[in-house]
């Protein structure tokens, strides 16, 4: 008897749509796009109750034939790709010719259309993918596509949609992407027969963002730009003084495509590095155009993930757009290009200020992914330091000898090696040590097994969150059960952190899992962090002095750069800075 057979192409076709169509909001995103790649200047989203229910998307682009308009809904069936070359030049959103037939497979469709040459349009219905009616209609120019009762045919997908305001809050952000991506169109979203926004389409970057975000956040950034001949970057980046509590207003599009991308993200956050205080996030709206050959966006149906031939490139160009934006707003050069070769100190007198470098060459070039720059924060006072304990050891690694000088402000290890003092953060030093330990691939999460679980209260958004990624949470130390709508039972908890931290612990994961919607290890790294966080101040003071001296050791050598937040773990001063402070040279 075999045992393979060819999957039924009803049941084919349910498959497939559940790539192309996760949630309402991924609906919106193919309807949208199809807008603008019929050449629409405005256009407009209505969804009703979370977009389950209704969402309509209304534009006034080319509109369809009537002879074409149910080709349309068939799968693989699209105007935008006629052969094999044409994959290699593709410069509109859609060319799979999945998405109508995709959503019309799970929902109930009505489309009208009318070309602007025609008398008269078309209207077609189709209920899980089979037409119903389809006759001439009027109707003004361009398309109108009306999607109900999404997945009402596939029960098992209806059960995984979230609550209305969830749904239609990813609407919203497909929304938001799509319009800042389009700036030469007009989009009008509106929920629950409201405005939310509109933006004019007079294809200006700065009233788009002003019509979605308003005045405070307009007034916020700053202007970013580099170019060469293969790559550009353009738009805003937010001031050092207006940056977010998470990442949710970091906008990249390449190519005219909203992306989600580590690498860009890295290098925008690189660019601010000594600027911002941990747990803050820069805001930015900036756009990458790349030679189409250099990138590939053919990843999946409907993700924004994209693969750049060269990482470094980009990288390279969105940290320099950025620095470039930071310096001219603060008015005063913020780095300096300097030799790379072990410590490097420079001092630039402006505006009365001294600034000074403070990075250690050698783990800024052992990154591999930065740029060979040194940014300058102001200078530590001329006041010496407040040492609270004399000479307590000196040591050795290798060739490169320290003294622990002792400990400052109960924050401070104070170091002396060579011709330079250094500063290093206990904390940010102990939390980079713990969570590189947590990270390292033999790491078996150690947990402590609650004789009483803990019910931890959140918002359902949250709940479900969490009970999404029990699984993850699972192989970090975390056991988390649901309990009602508004509760989970927690059981385990990793021994890094306190029982009594459980709640704000959880809190501070719902955070960083609705910014990182995107790829696991990305989720998995933020928990991370946020366990090494609990952990450094768990475990509080460092024990001894073979341990502050392991610390120190590993801070010197490079190994430590940043906590992993971004944050310097070390601030050093050269000899001959305070010698020249002092003006004995
Ligand atoms: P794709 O966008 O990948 O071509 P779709 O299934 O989204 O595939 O759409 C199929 C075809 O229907 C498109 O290629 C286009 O010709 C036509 N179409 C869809 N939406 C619109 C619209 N709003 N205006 C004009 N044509 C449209
Ligand atoms: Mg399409």
């Amino acid at each position: 008897m075999p045992k393979i057979f060819r999957l039924d192409p009803h049941v084919a076709i349910l498959v497939a749509a559940g790539e192309v169509v996760e949630r309402p909001a991924s609906v919106a995103k193919e309807l949208m796009e199809n807008s603008i790649d019929a050449g629409a200047g405005s256009v407009t989203i209505e969804i009703m109750a979370g977009a389950m229910t209704y969402i309509r998307v209304t534009d006034n682009g080319c509109g369809i034939a009537p002879d074409d308009v149910q080709t349309a809904f068939l799968r693989h069936a699209t105007s935008k790709l006629t052969c094999a070359e044409g994959l290699d030049a593709i410069n509109t959103l859609g060319f799979r010719g999945e998405a109508l037939a995709a959503i019309a497979a799970v929902s109930r469709v009505e489309l009208l259309t009318r070309e602007p040459c025609a008398r008269e349009g078309i209207s077609i219905s189709l209920e899980a993918g089979v037409v119903t009616d389809i006759s001439p209609a009027g109707c003004p120019e361009g398309t109108t596509v009306i999607i109900r009762d999404l997945f009402f045919n596939t029960p098992a997908r209806l059960r995984f949609t979230k609550s209305d305001r969830t749904e239609s809050s990813g609407v919203a952000s497909i929304v938001i992407r799509c319009a800042l991506s389009h700036p030469e169109v007009s989009v009008r979203f509106i929920r629950d027969g409201k405005i939310d926004f509109h933006t004019p389409g007079d294809s200006r970057v700065d009233s788009c963002i002003y019509s979605l975000f308003g005045r405070e956040f307009s007034a916020g950034l700053i202007k970013a730009e580099v170019s060469d001949d293969t790559l550009s970057v353009t738009g805003y980046v937010s001031t050092p003084a207006a940056t977010r509590g998470n990442r949710s207003y970091q906008y990249f599009f390449v190519n005219g495509r909203p992306v989600r991308s580590i690498t860009l993200q890295a290098a925008l956050e690189r660019a601010y590095n000594n600027l911002l205080p941990a747990g803050r996030f820069p805001a930015c709206v900036l756009y990458i155009t790349i030679n189409p050959g250099n990138v590939d966006v053919n990843v999946h149906p409907a993700k924004t993930e994209v693969k750049f031939a060269s990482d470094k490139q980009v990288f390279d160009s969105v940290y320099y757009a950025t620095l470039g934006a930071l310096d001219s707003n603060s008015g005063t050069p913020e780095h300096l290009t300097g030799s790379s070769d072990g410590l490097h100190s420079m001092q630039v007198m402006q505006s009365g200020k001294t600034y000074s470098s403070i990075s250690s060459g050698s783990s800024e070039i052992r990154s591999g992914s930065s740029p060979d720059s040194r940014r300058l924060t102001p200078d530590a006072p001329l006041n010496p330091p407040v040492v609270s304990q004399e000479i307590l050891h000196s040591s050795g690694i290798g060739n490169r000898p320290f003294h622990i000088i002792g400990e400052t402000f109960n924050t401070y290890i104070v170091v002396e090696s060579q011709n330079s003092v250094w500063f290093i953060d206990k904390h940010a030093a102990h939390e980079r040590i713990h969570f590189d330990a947590l990270r390292a691939e033999a790491y078996e999460a150690m947990s402590q097994v609650l004789i009483t679980p803990v019910i931890c209260r959140h918002d359902p958004e949250d709940i479900s969150l969490l009970l999404e990624n029990s699984e993850l949470l699972d192989k970090l130390g975390f056991s988390v059960e649901s309990f009602g709508d508004d509760a989970v039972a927690v059981r385990r908890i990793p021994t890094e952190i306190n029982i009594g931290d459980t709640e704000p612990v959880l809190s501070e994961i719902c955070a960083q899992l609705k910014n990182n919607e995107a790829a696991e290890a990305v989720r998995h790294d933020s928990i991370l962090r946020i366990v090494a966080c609990k952990a450094a101040i768990k475990a509080g003071r460092l024990s001894g002095i073979q341990e502050t001296e392991a610390l120190a050791a590993r801070v010197l050598s490079g190994e430590i750069s940043h906590c992993p937040h971004g944050r310097p773990v070390s601030y050093v001063i050269t000899k001959s800075t305070l010698d020249r402070s002092f003006k004995r040279i």
